[in-house]
């Protein structure tokens, strides 16, 4: 497990209470001595969504007393206006499926540039110079606003416009699925896994229920289906920790 002196900097973590931002939020803790993180309400179809948020943060304080120090407040900022411009299948009652321009309906347009921006004008006022995200180019289903080069256009943006010194941290950007659930494992071992499993939400259709080897989730959905294909082949691989 990662137990590196912290540094200095404080970090503010994009998180959503999914799998790949609550290993982004042990990444954090594992590296910052100041951790705190955001989450936004753009009229999200499921709750479940925002429970999971706290659900896994409790999880962390309890079963990680190393890091409790370090995890400062949560936010929720409520982008419901955003969400009404951006109607997709995750906002809006509309099935999942591919449109015109290749991309999944659940893609939001402009979702991450907007986060990003709400979140160093909050960071700055909390005094945080890193903001860590799980955008990831690796396995996603081609969402530019996850890309690296968008990314560092932005990081730029933001330090230009703001004059800031923000860096926007996305440890998950070049690993697969599989390897993120190594990640986990290094941070946090099987405690971290565990917790994850069963308390991080993924599932599209918002759906609980079951809990699978890989965690909750109605098994069919395109984010279920990522989150259990990752999980077997990591299981499949003997489980490696992930450096
Ligand atoms: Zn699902």
């Amino acid at each position: 497990m990662t137990s590196a002196p912290p540094t200095a900097d404080g970090a503010l973590v994009l998180f959503s209470g999914g799998q790949d931002s609550a290993v982004c939020l042990a990444w954090a803790l594992a590296r910052y001595g100041r951790v705190e993180t955001v989450g936004f309400d753009y009229g999200q179809r499921h709750i479940v969504e925002m429970e999971a948020r706290l659900r896994v943060r409790v999880g962390l304080l309890e079963r990680f007393p190393h890091w409790a120090g370090r995890l400062g407040e949560d936010h929720v900022l409520d982008l419901r206006s955003f969400g009404a411009v951006a109607e997709s299948a995750l906002t809006a009652d509309r099935a999942i499926e591919m449109t015109q321009r290749g991309l999944p309906s659940t893609f939001v347009p402009g979702r991450n540039l907007v986060f990003l921006v709400y979140a160093a004008a909050l960071a700055d006022r909390r005094g945080l110079t890193a903001l860590v995200g799980g955008m990831c180019e690796t396995d996603y289903s081609g969402y530019p606003d996850c890309r690296r080069e968008t990314i560092d256009a932005m990081e730029r943006t933001l330090n230009l416009g703001m004059g800031g010194a923000f860096r926007i941290e996305t440890p998950l950007m070049r690993l697969t699925k599989s390897q993120t659930w190594g990640l986990a494992a290094s941070l946090g071992g099987e405690a971290l896994v565990g917790l994850i499993v069963e308390e991080s939400h993924t599932c599209y259709r918002g759906e609980r229920g079951e809990l699978h080897p890989w965690g909750h989730g109605c098994g069919q959905c395109p984010a279920c289906e990522l989150r259990a294909a990752g999980w077997d082949a990591w299981v499949a691989a003997g489980r490696p920790v992930q450096p």
